[in-house]
């Protein structure tokens, strides 16, 4: 994660931050701007890992050494961050770092970032996330701090179309005359919301869409779609990863994930082994990614079920195929087996992260399955 190979597509891009690099020109501000989903986000995590790397080869940070490993993290001391929040006290704006932990848990999980994303990770409801003035100075304090390894510092402001003017102003001087080994990353959607002093302070990067196959690869390798399918969610994204993701995730993957719940059930209630065997090869094979958003769909579908058994309609969320399933299904999820079910499907979750054979787990799996499905 947060790789230069890891990035989609943009290889143009890449290539430029890389050359500059390898050239030892490395720039003190970066703007890096483009459309939502483009990938803008990746290169700058990418690009500080290279420069925070304590031994990087030519293209990418090592992955090995301690810094790198903050990097996965995204709790290295001199990788400062700057981006839109609420305000968590009503009387006084707040800081980024009232919300770090949250961010951290946020790119972690989608280095591909949108603001609507973030809005609704810091359930800010009506209120419009901004980066207050009082920022500014943290962003100045932060920067003259000694770098804790004696390497490189740098700050990435996430969306500094979000400043006000007044904090725009503010941060003038450190952009033009930073600290020796300082590294401002701007990474914007809209750089026409940014004040042209700023603009003109930064080497500007403009991200195009990604291309269309780039995304299509991207669907067949890590999200195991076929074919046919990543071109078809490719096509329709606009060069957005974003886009391509939601699309994914809303529709093909739920009707994959609920024909997939529907035959492990009927086969477990059956006690049909040979096909048991199968389905669980089957399951094996469809990458990580699947196999956590099945297992994850699966607790779902246990948890509304068990609801639907108890006629607590409102609390149930299905859609109508979901809710013809659970007619009949629904007696069998009852009090003597649905924690017992909640408990495999996350001990399955935590044996994939942990990279343990999925061909085993699942297997395992099932067999458990019959078992608690017997009550
Ligand atoms: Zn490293």
């Amino acid at each position: 994660m947060f790789l230069f190979r890891d990035i989609i597509g943009q290889t143009e891009t890449q290539n430029k931050l890389l050359q500059e690099y390898a050239e030892g020109r490395v720039p003190h501000a970066l703007l890096i701007s483009g459309p939502e989903g483009s990938g803008k986000m990746a290169l700058a995590l990418a690009y500080a890992r290279l420069l925070l790397c304590t031994s990087p080869n030519e293209n990418d940070g090592c992955e090995a050494c301690a810094s790198c490993h903050k990097i996965n993290k995204l709790i290295h001391p001199d990788l400062h961050f700057a981006f839109p929040i609420i305000k968590k006290d009503s009387k006084k704006d707040s800081v980024c770092d009232d919300y770090i932990k949250l961010w951290r848990e946020f790119l972690l999980n989608e280095p591909y970032p949108s603001f609507e994303q973030w809005t609704n990770k810091l359930k800010a409801g009506n209120s419009q996330p901004i980066i207050y003035t009082k920022e500014s100075d943290e962003i100045i304090r932060k920067l003259n701090l000694k770098s804790s390894e004696g390497g490189y510092k740098v700050m990435i402001i996430w969306l500094p179309e979000k400043m006000k003017e007044e904090g725009e102003n503010k941060i003038l001087k450190v952009l033009e005359e930073p600290p020796m080994k300082t590294l401002f990353i701007l990474v914007s959607d809209n750089p026409e919301g940014i004040l042209q002093t700023i603009k003109s302070r930064t080497q500007l990067i403009a991200v195009p869409p990604i291309e269309e196959r780039d995304i299509a690869q991207a669907l067949e390798d890590k999200w195991a779609l076929s074919d046919k399918d990543a071109k078809d969610v490719a096509h329709l994204s606009n060069g957005s990863m974003i886009k391509a993701i939601s699309t994914i995730t809303n529709n093909e993957t739920n009707k994959q994930n609920f024909d997939l719940f529907v035959s492990l059930m009927r086969l477990a209630y059956m006690r049909n082994i040979k096909e048991l065997k199968a389905w669980s090869e089957k399951v094996a094979g469809m990458g990580r990614e699947k196999q956590k958003a099945f297992l994850e769909y699966s607790q779902r579908m246990v948890r509304e079920n068990f609801m639907n058994n108890f006629q607590m309609k409102d609390l149930v969320y299905m859609n109508s195929f979901e809710k013809n399933f659970s007619v009949n299904f629904s007696p069998y999820i009852n009090e003597y087996n649905a924690i017992g079910l909640m408990e495999e499907l996350n001990k399955a979750q935590q044996h994939i992260i942990q990279n343990v054979n999925a061909k085993m787990v699942f297997f395992d799996f099932v067999l458990k399955i019959i078992v608690l499905l017997k009550h």
